[in-house]
């Protein structure tokens, strides 16, 4: 069993046995030098599969970057109401600043589907749908111009926000994987945005909204 599992682990399986520390050591030192690197790429025909436009990995990153491009596209019109529905200035101000970024988002998006050779198309996001839902549930339950509005609004801002996260780490790592050396530039870009706003809701949160809230 336990010989099974460091296989798995490919050329670390021999320190894994010494010791926790030092495998994670050598765990994080190889993350500075990717194995799927161009030279081994050109090596070894398996990973140059990876590559091809047909191929699982490609197709799984295209059908993720479908998802997320039809997420992008519909939390224009859902940012768009709820930077109308915010209360606070400063609420308002960072819902608007990162309505105009989701926009420049969308367009980076196309340059990724083009940058591997692919027609921009949306696919409905479930998810998202749900997340956007959450927000005009939120607009729909609470009194305009309240604080408890703007608290509930930076909830569902910021599960939006996470699940962004999370998709542009994947789809970052997958391009990387595959060599798309543009995409994983323009998708590590909007990563960078979505954590910022994370970071800034955060913040809001923690500051005067919630304060008024429970003044309310
Ligand atoms: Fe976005
Ligand atoms: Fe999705
Ligand atoms: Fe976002």
């Amino acid at each position: 069993m336990a010989t099974r599992t460091q296989s798995k682990s490919g050329s670390q399986s021999r320190t894994t046995g010494r010791s926790a520390a030092g495998n994670n050591k050598s765990m994080s030192s190889s993350r500075t030098a990717p194995k799927t690197s161009s030279s081994s790429r050109s090596k070894s025909s398996k990973n140059q599969n990876e590559d091809m436009p047909n191929s699982k990995f490609h197709q799984l990153f295209v059908d993720h970057l479908k998802d997320i491009y039809w997420a992008e596209k519909n939390l224009v019109k859902a940012l768009g109401k709820m930077q109308k529905a915010a209360t606070s200035e400063e609420l308002t101000d960072a819902i608007a600043t990162h309505l105009e970024q989701t926009k420049e988002q969308v367009s980076r998006l196309e340059r990724v589907f083009e940058s591997v050779g692919q027609t921009a198309k949306a696919k409905k996001c479930p998810a998202m749908e749900g997340l956007i839902a959450e927000g005009q549930e939120v607009i729909d339950d609470t009194e305009e111009d309240s604080a408890v509005r703007d608290a509930g609004l930076i909830i569902a801002c910021q599960k939006i926000e996470h699940y962004e996260i999370a998709t542009y780490g994947s789809l970052r790592t997958l391009a990387s994987k595959m060599g798309h050396e543009e995409a994983v530039q323009l998708l590590e870009q909007t990563l960078n945005e979505e954590k910022e706003t994370d970071v800034l809701l955060t913040q809001l949160a923690e500051s005067s909204v919630n304060e008024e809230a429970a003044a309310e």
